[in-house]
């Protein structure tokens, strides 16, 4: 089946494009994969983007249906900062039940209220459409693999047998308004955050995932969808 391209799926806050891959026109409970929430971790863009490249020219395995969203936040990106055009940082602005207006630091401003940007409000609107089965999403920090949601484990083991790092089913920091609060814990739809290493070589990020990813994407046995 084709991959479906679109290029100004949504828009920043800024105004620029942002860009959706999925597997076809209507994918099923599909594996959704995003990179770029926080604008200065390349690392997380380029493994959605080695991501992407090795799904779009598969031709070997059969796939799970899937959605690959390469950078949620090009104003970010544009700049090398966290946070979004107008200075939130999108993972504390989903409209989870535990959203809250407080930050202890500018760099993890909620917004002024849930789901206040563009950015989070497509995504949204695109979970709540498209019912994933599985979230993925990829940043850099210390290096580690984080599972919210126990359905996720064996997918987060295989991510963290593939780079070496850390799995474990809790960042050790209260994260309110994330996608794992909204996407686990409002919704049952398990999340795992990618954490590489800051700084890593760009080169280096399909070295240490890619494996997992393949396994992820690949392993049709383990993603059994749950009934809702
Ligand atoms: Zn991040």
């Amino acid at each position: 089946m084709p991959v479906v391209e679109t290029h100004n799926w949504a828009k920043s806050a800024l105004g620029q494009d942002i860009a959706l891959f999925k597997s076809n026109e209507n994918p099923e409970h599909p594996i959704l994969l995003i990179g770029g929430v926080h604008g200065d971790e390349p690392e997380g863009v380029q493994l959605a983007n080695d991501s992407l490249q090795w799904l779009k020219s598969n031709t070997t395995h059969k796939l799970a249906p899937w959605i690959v969203i390469p950078c949620l936040n090009p104003d970010g990106f544009k700049k090398n900062e966290r946070t979004n055009g107008n200075g939130v940082d999108l993972n504390r602005n989903y409209p989870s039940r535990d959203w809250s207006p407080a930050a202890s630091k500018p760099r993890y401003s909620p917004g002024p209220s849930p789901s206040s940007e563009p950015e989070i409000k497509a995504l949204v609107a695109l979970i709540q459409q498209s019912k994933p089965r599985l979230i993925i999403h990829c940043h850099s920090w210390n290096p580690c693999v984080v599972y919210t949601g126990e359905p996720g484990r064996p997918d987060a083991t295989a991510l963290g047998d593939s780079s070496g790092y850390e799995v474990r089913d809790d960042i050790g920091y209260p994260t309110t308004g994330s996608l794992s609060q909204y996407g686990w814990h409002d919704n049952k739809i398990p999340i795992i955050c990618i954490e590489e290493a800051e700084h890593a070589p760009l080169k280096d990020v399909w070295l240490h995932f890619g494996s997992g990813i393949q396994k992820i994407f690949s392993n049709l046995s383990l993603r059994n969808v749950r009934e809702r």
